[in-house]
């Protein structure tokens, strides 16, 4: 592997073009790179700040490599991106950054539980169903309730379902289209957390410790930093289990672990993602790196940058296209208000209900006070 550091003035190309892409490529300008975006859709948030927008299909191979001959290295702000794609970057010495290995195992739900488990990582109990004489079976290892997930291709909920019977399973199953799925056994978990943490490409290893998650409606609401309720105990087996993922898989790049913790203060690990995390958001005000820039130094082969808190405690509150339902939310009152929260949008023309359309951060003297003070600056857009 080529490990020289690409430089500033080099140009990083992005597959994806949401919020996550916008972000990274929001510092990647500022730092003097050239970034170019390659998806299926036009007008996009990422593609709003590239340089070079460029539209097709991820399985247009020849559209695939005219993108990588332009880029000094590609990353992806989504873990579906399909395995040809990255071949046809690789094709043409262009390194794909985390790896197509990261990628295959972060595609399916069944490959990264037991992987997780091979690591000594604890997950809720679960079983492949495939067909409906496989539920059955699943059920006697998950128990019930339990939820039924697609094995690929799902996120903030999309493709899962909760299911009380053995007749719910059935039914859950073929209306997710008796495509692979996995069954979960439920976990009645205290609380929700995440790791996100990058490793560079000498192995070195960089983390924003653990944070607390709290969703609505499966969509990730707000995350506090740190968590508030964690001992070191936790923290400690949060932080192993991130380093263990990264290191065994040769990890480059930013990572994402989200874990549910139970009321005994052990940890489950639920799902990894090898991008830019929703929970991380907050270090963009919170941490002396954000999580952008240590994802662009980690896949450009730079050193990694420090995580520490200037603030002892840092929150951020997503803003769903649901704040839209009566028109603009109320920004320039909720700035005077709020002098100390930061607002960003995405650039997304139409808001639709539980379509992420921005967030607020603040950082604060404590988690709690950030926490509170970021709920009160997003109510007042109401
Ligand atoms: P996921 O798409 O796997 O991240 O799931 C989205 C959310 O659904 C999680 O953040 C949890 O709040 C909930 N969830 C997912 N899997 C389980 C489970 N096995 N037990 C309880 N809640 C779950």
């Amino acid at each position: 592997m080529n490990t020289d550091p690409i430089l500033p003035g080099a140009t990083v190309g992005i597959l994806g073009s949401g919020q996550l892409g916008r972000m990274l490529a929001l510092q990647a300008r500022d730092m003097g790179y050239g970034v170019r975006v390659f998806s299926p859709e036009k007008d996009t948030p990422c593609g709003q700040i590239a340089d070079t927008e460029i539209v097709a299909d991820y399985r247009d191979t020849d559209a695939v490599r005219a993108f990588a001959r332009t880029v000094s290295v590609a990353t992806y702000e989504f873990e579906n991106v399909p395995s040809e794609t990255v071949s046809a970057i690789e094709s043409v010495g262009v390194p794909v950054r985390p790896g197509a290995e990261v990628l295959y195992v972060a595609q399916n739900r069944l490959r990264e539980k037991n992987f997780f488990r091979s690591l000594g990582i604890a997950t809720p109990p679960f079983a492949r169903i495939a067909s409906a004489a496989d539920v059955g079976p699943a059920i006697r290892v998950t128990g019930l309730p339990a939820v039924l997930k697609t094995a690929g291709a799902g996120y903030d909920g999309k493709g899962q379902r909760t299911v009380r019977t053995d007749r719910e399973v059935q039914a859950a199953f073929a209306e997710l289209g008796g495509v692979e799925c996995i069954l979960e056994g439920f976990i009645d978990f205290a609380w929700e957390g995440s790791v996100v943490a990058a490793r560079g490409i000498s192995g070195d290893f960089a983390h924003y410790g653990l944070v607390r998650n709290d969703h609505a409606n499966h969509i990730l609401d707000v995350t506090t930093a740190p968590a508030p309720e964690s001992s070191p105990e936790l923290v400690r087996d949060a932080l192993d289990a991130t380093r263990a993922i990264t290191d065994t898989l040769g990890f480059v790049g930013l990572l994402g672990v989200e874990f549910f913790v139970t009321s005994q203060g052990t940890l489950i690990a639920n799902e990894m993602a090898p991008r830019p995390h929703n929970s991380g958001h907050w270090t963009m005000n919170g941490a002396v790196t954000s999580q952008f820039e240590q994802q662009l130094r980690a896949v450009c082969g730079l050193p990694l940058g420090a995580t520490q808190m200037p603030f002892p405690g840092s929150a951020i509150a997503n803003l769903l296209g649901d704040l839209w339902d009566d028109g603009v939310p109320d920004f320039a009152g909720m700035l005077a208000d709020f002098p100390d929260a930061k607002l960003y949008l995405y650039g997304k023309s139409e808001a639709r209900p539980g379509r992420k359309m921005g967030h607020i951060n603040v950082a604060a003297g404590s988690p709690h006070a950030a926490l509170e003070r970021v709920l009160a600056a997003r109510d007042r857009l109401r």
